[in-house]
């Protein structure tokens, strides 16, 4: 394929938050435009006004500067082929609906509302087509002068498509070959309505494809069965030529269960479907984002991005720009992929663990804060060092006990606690302290405290050359009950690191404290 003048577009209406989903398509958009030196167009298509949802636009392109996809021209990005936000093309539109009207492939219906469900009542599975149009009011069966007095006195009316029925319409999709329909099945389609003087979905969405130069046509798989009418479309406006290449991706799947990754997944297992946290301006209600959750935009682009596509070898982490040169969308499955959100965690610790220690602290010292907990970015950090490669305890949408790596920042959390606040009591029934505070322990803790004081440098080096060598000497083993003094439990890092962070005076506090609570 020629490596020039390739043009993509995301083209999502404002209708709510975009669907994770909606990201990968926008994704593979971006990849395969980067990797011919070709230009992707951000195009708003809202010209359903009953569907329009304030801050909807705003909260994509939101997303999208957080995930670091960046488009060429569009909304917010200027370029030479707007305005891009389609309820600023009327006049465009108006203009082709005439041009079809004249060449004799559309016409006009004033059927009402009332009308069309009169008809739907006395002919069992109707619909707008050869059949049944002769049957209608429109400008097919009333006469010329009929139609321009109607439209005169201000009657609402639909442009239609005019199918004609009984030939194969093949769409050549990238992904899936060549999927061929019959027109029969297809119904005279609304392109344009007089009420709002707006076009419908599918005709802007291929004047506008034909006007911004598009030469490829990345979407999901809901929108194939539409493709028919679209290459239809094309023809109809002399423009077969130019015709874009179509592919269809594959739908993301419900990770338990069958069929498409909906909300209620999400809620149910506990996982996002939306990049962003979203606040619905009617209903007040909030929808987790991945961003508020902890998620890295690395991780969420690399985890899409193998929603559908692979590489072809095991190699499972990527960059953006590993993925430019990675990425094929012919090699994209026609399946639909399962949506593995515990396979995301696992992504997000990866990209975490790639993060220097202080890039958690920000998160980490909110976190903190919350539990009144006033520390410092060098004293959280040295906290997320020793801590990171723990496991933590999760339960799973079943309610079975996982564990897995720490895979937010969140998980630090209660996993650190005993580094802010020293143990208040000990819990004499827990096993660990049961098995680990023995008779001598109370003596042999006493002893250290002494030995530890004597410690000029309490680095954890600094401490283990003392130490060591007295306990050798002592040929005890004090590593429990110190652990239970500066813990208060069986977890946490090693001794001298734990007891080096926490700094000589405290270090003595808590064992002195065990000392006089435990004996
Ligand atoms: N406006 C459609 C959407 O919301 C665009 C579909 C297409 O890419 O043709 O996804």
């Amino acid at each position: 394929m020629s490596t020039t003048n390739v043009r993509v577009r995301f083209a999502p209406s404002p209708t709510g938050p975009l669907h994770i989903g909606g990201v990968r398509t926008a994704l593979y958009n971006y990849l395969f435009a980067r990797q011919h030196g070709g230009q992707l167009i951000f195009r708003i298509e809202d010209t359903d006004s009953t569907r329009f949802v304030p801050g909807a636009e705003e909260y994509i392109l939101e997303s999208f500067r957080w995930l670091g996809i960046r488009f060429d021209e569009g909304v917010g990005f200027g370029g030479e082929h707007g305005p891009y936000r389609q309820s600023e093309r009327r006049e465009i539109y108006k203009e082709y609906v005439s041009r079809l009207l004249a060449s004799g492939k559309a016409y006009i219906a004033f059927d009402t509302p009332e009308e069309l469900e009169a008809k739907r009542g006395q002919v069992e599975n109707f619909q707008y087509d050869a059949g049944t149009r002769l049957q209608m009011r429109n400008s097919l069966t009333l006469a010329k002068e009929e139609v321009d007095r109607l439209i005169a006195e201000g009657h609402q009316y639909v442009v239609r498509f005019l199918i004609e029925p009984g030939e194969d319409v093949v769409v050549d999709d990238m992904i899936r070959g060549k999927v061929t329909i019959n027109s029969s099945i297809l119904d005279d389609k609304v392109l344009y309505k007089s009420a709002d003087e707006l076009p419908t979905y599918h005709l802007a969405n291929i004047v506008d494809d034909h006007l911004m130069e598009v030469t490829h046509v990345i979407r999901g798989e809901e929108w194939l069965p539409s493709a028919p009418l679209h290459v239809l479309l094309y023809r109809a406006f002399g423009w077969a030529d130019t015709m874009p290449r179509f592919a269809h991706l594959p739908l993301l799947l419900k990770p338990v269960g069958n069929g498409k990754l909906s909300k209620r997944d999400g809620d149910k297992l506990g996982f996002p479907v939306f990049p962003l946290e979203w606040h619905d301006p009617k209903s007040g209600e909030v929808s987790s984002g991945y961003r508020e959750k902890g998620y890295l935009p690395q991780a969420v682009v690399n985890f899409l991005a193998l929603l559908g596509w692979n590489p072809g070898n095991d190699q499972e982490m990527m960059s953006l720009d590993e993925m430019v040169k990675l990425f094929d969308l012919e090699k994209c499955s026609k399946n639909g992929a399962k949506f593995d959100y515990v396979k995301a965690a696992w992504f997000n610790h990866q990209y975490l663990l790639q993060q220097p220690d202080e890039a958690w602290v920000p998160r980490f010292d909110a976190l903190l804060q919350q539990q009144g907990i006033h520390s410092t970015p060098e004293k959280e950090a040295d906290v997320v060092r020793m801590m990171k490669q723990k496991v933590v305890e999760y339960t799973d949408g079943q309610g079975n006990k996982k564990k897995r790596n720490i895979s937010f920042v969140s998980d630090l959390w209660p996993l650190t606690k005993f580094f802010f606040v020293a143990p208040a009591g000990f819990d004499r029934e827990d096993k660990f302290i049961r098995k680990n505070w023995t008779e001598t322990s109370g003596a042999e803790m006493k002893a250290l405290a002494e030995v530890l004081q004597t410690v000029g440098d309490f680095s954890a080096e600094g401490q283990k050359q003392v130490v060591d060598a007295w306990v050798e000497q002592q040929g005890i083993r004090p590593w429990n009950a110190w652990r239970i003094c500066l813990v208060g439990a069986g977890q946490g890092p090693d001794m001298y690191e734990l007891s080096a962070h926490l700094g000589k005076e405290e270090t003595i506090r808590r064992m002195q404290f065990a000392i006089e609570t435990l004996g």
